[in-house]
């Protein structure tokens, strides 16, 4: 068994990212699962290379351990998306041949105004389908106008996540068609993902449960690639006093800036344990470590956490 981190270096990382990776720690050690750190840091516009080192620091700081990285290499190397791009581009290659990606020249706005509401929270609209009459052979726009885009199945598909139990869905109808690049001809976070995934061994997937629409379209890249996709597990989010995601209005949440006013990784580790169900109020460990023997999802507590940079710590 193999599980992950795969933090993206876009900005510093925060309390809900160090409460989603602990998760996954905890989930993978139980079963005695290796680990693989991943650097997904396609996604070019939003890189901070600062944020590439910061986020190995600190995870280590937080006490996180994995066993294939960036610094650590291992049989799947290399461990940043950055450097994986000829793989990326050979899949693509292949979902063109098969006629499963079409080019979309529409804009952001183009499809707000043509698409309908989106049916899972935190989805942007669903395509409406403009450029999908294009088929393999007749010419491709310009380079630089066009993402590939993928032709989403109206299939039902379904998995059972070890959190949220049964889900299922139509990709076709609930999700639509969605980039598998970006118009600047790089790989999406679709894409890499499920390349990394399969190429990597991943079997357990632990991450934020704002994605599991995407877990939907990451399945019919798998199913297309003739591979089974890992377990998921989609973990309740840590929010703001107002309910939404954490952000920047919540004030500086980031693991940098507590770890310089003096809270200690230890602090981080019982607030994440006992906000998950796995350790009581008066019960508290010094390491992630001894978190392991506690964790089981049959106990994790579904709803999300709230959080925020003055009261928490
Ligand atoms: N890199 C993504 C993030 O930090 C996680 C993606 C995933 O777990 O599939 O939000």
């Amino acid at each position: 068994m193999v599980g992950r981190f795969a933090p993206s270096p876009t900005g510093a990382q925060h309390l809900g990212n160090a409460r989603t990776y602990l998760l996954a720690y905890w989930a993978a050690r139980k079963q005695g699962a290796r680990i693989v750190f991943r650097m997904e840091d396609v996604d070019s516009p939003r890189v901070k290379p600062w944020a590439v080192k910061q986020a190995m620091d600190d995870l280590r700081w937080l006490g996180l351990e994995w066993d294939e990285g960036p610094d650590l290499g291992g049989p799947a190397a290399p461990y940043q998306q950055t450097l994986r791009m000829p793989r990326y581009l050979s899949v693509l290659e292949k979902l063109i041949e098969a006629d499963r990606v079409y080019p979309c020249t529409c804009s952001r706005k183009d499809i707000e105004s043509a698409g309908s509401a989106p049916h899972f929270d935190h989805e942007p609209a669903v395509y409406p389908g403009t450029c999908s009459h294009w088929q393999r052979g007749q010419p491709i726009p310009k380079a630089g106008a066009f993402c590939w885009r993928f032709r989403s199945s109206p299939n039902l598909y379904q998995f059972m996540d070890d959190v949220l139990g049964m889900q299922m869905t139509r990709p076709a109808e609930t999700l639509g068609d969605f980039p598998v690049t970006q118009k600047t001809g790089e790989p999406a976070y679709q894409l890499a993902v499920v390349v990394d995934d399969h190429e990597m061994g991943i079997t357990e997937v632990v991450r934020g449960n704002d994605l599991v629409a995407s877990t939907f379209r990451q399945m019919q890249i798998f199913e297309f690639l003739g591979a089974a996709p890992p377990r998921y597990a989609h973990v309740p989010l840590v929010v703001g006093q107002d309910g939404h995601r954490l952000a920047k209005r919540h004030g500086d949440t980031r693991l940098s800036t507590i770890r310089e006013r003096g809270v200690s990784a230890a602090q981080i580790v019982n607030w994440a344990a006992r906000t998950a169900g796995f350790l009581s109020e008066d019960e508290s460990v010094g390491h992630a470590s001894e978190v392991v023997e506690r964790f089981n999802w049959k106990a994790l507590n579904p709803n999300c956490v709230v959080a925020d940079a003055w009261g928490t710590f």
